[in-house]
C-alpha cells in the first residue's frame, strides 16, 4: 500500500511514467519467489535490487546467474547499506559474498527500522551502475562492494572474491544450494507501530476487482481507495488492508502470521 491507499506498485509505476511518458512501465503486483524468479528474469536487461529480505534475492540472484542478467544488489538497515553489481560469469554472486543468511535470525526494518537517507543513498547507487550497464559502461562496483555507515558517515569499498566452492556460481560446487523456503506469509515493516502483513495466495491470481469490491462492501469494510491493480479498504477494528488483482493481502493491526492466513483466506473467499 502506498501512502495514499494505493497498492506501492501501483504508485511506483505512476511516478515512472510521469517522470520518462515515453517509457512502457509494466507493474506486477506480485511477491518475487522461488517459484516465480526465472520468469520474471527472463529477457530482461539488467535487475535492480528493491528487496526487504534474503530469500527472494537469493531467488533473484539464482535466476540471474541461470539466465545470464546482471543484478544490481543493494540492502539497507538502520543506517547502513551495501550495494554490489553482479555479472554472471565474471564476479562473485550474491552467494558467494552474503550465502546462507536466514531471514529468520536477520534484523528486521519492522523492528530496528531504516534511515530514509541510507535508502536514498543505497537506490542512487544502483541507479548509477543500472544506467553504466545499459549504456555498456563497466559498472564500478563490479566485483567490489560499497557499505555506507551514515551513523560513522563511513563509505568504503571492499574487493569481494568469488568462492569457487560456491553451491551457485562456483567452478567447485560443495553441496548444493540453500533450500529457499516460499513463505506464503511474510511481516512487512511495521507503520506506526502496527504490524503488516503480506500474505500471497499459492498462485498468482486474476481477480475481478469489481466482485472484490462488492464483496468487501458486503462484509462491512469501507473501501478507501480503488486502484487499477488493488483496493484499500478500512477494517474498523485493525487498520487498512488491501488486496491486489494477484490475490495478494497486505493487512495491518493482527498480532500473528496465522491470523493473517486467517483473514485473508476469510476476505478471498467469496471471489
Ligand atoms: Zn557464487
Amino acid at each position: 500500500m502506498g501512502a495514499l491507499g494505493y497498492a506501492k506498485v501501483e504508485v511506483a509505476a505512476k511516478k515512472l511514467r510521469e517522470l520518462s511518458p515515453r517509457v512502457d512501465v509494466e507493474p506486477l503486483p506480485l511477491a518475487l519467489n522461488v517459484d516465480n524468479a526465472e520468469d520474471l528474469v527472463r529477457n530482461v536487461d539488467v535487475v535492480v535490487d528493491g528487496l526487504d529480505s534474503m530469500t527472494p534475492r537469493y531467488a533473484i540472484n539464482r535466476a540471474c546467474q541461470k539466465l545470464n542478467v546482471p543484478y544490481v544488489f543493494g540492502a539497507a538497515i538502520m543506517m547502513m547499506g551495501s550495494v554490489s553489481t553482479i555479472i554472471p560469469g565474471k564476479t562473485p554472486c550474491l552467494e558467494c559474498f552474503q550465502g546462507n543468511l536466514d531471514d529468520e535470525t536477520l534484523p528486521k526494518c519492522s523492528v530496528v527500522g531504516v534511515h530514509p537517507s541510507i535508502l536514498g543513498i543505497v537506490a542512487s547507487v544502483e541507479a548509477s551502475e543500472t544506467v553504466r550497464i545499459i549504456l555498456g559502461k563497466e559498472p564500478l562496483l563490479k566485483g567490489r562492494m560499497l557499505h555506507c555507515d551514515i551513523g560513522r558517515m563511513d563509505f568504503e569499498k571492499i574487493d569481494i572474491q568469488k568462492a569457487e566452492n560456491c553451491p551457485v556460481c562456483g567452478s567447485e560446487p560443495r553441496g548444493s544450494p540453500m533450500t529457499l523456503q516460499r513463505k506464503q506469509v511474510v511481516e512487512l515493516c511495521g507503520r506506526g507501530g502496527k504490524r503488516v502483513f503480506l500474505v500471497s495466495p499459492r498462485k498468482p491470481l486474476e481477480l475481478d476487482m469489481e466482485k472484490l469490491r462488492l464483496s468487501l462492501e458486503h462484509e462491512g469494510y469501507e473501501i478507501k481507495v480503488k486502484g487499477d491493480l488493488g483496493v484499500t479498504f478500512s477494517n474498523p477494528k485493525n487498520g487498512l488492508g488491501s488486496v491486489l488483482r494477484s490475490g495478494i493481502v497486505i493487512v495491518e493491526g493482527l498480532q500473528s502470521e496465522e491470523e493473517a492466513q486467517g483473514f485473508s483466506t476469510r476476505i478471498l473467499g467469496n471471489t
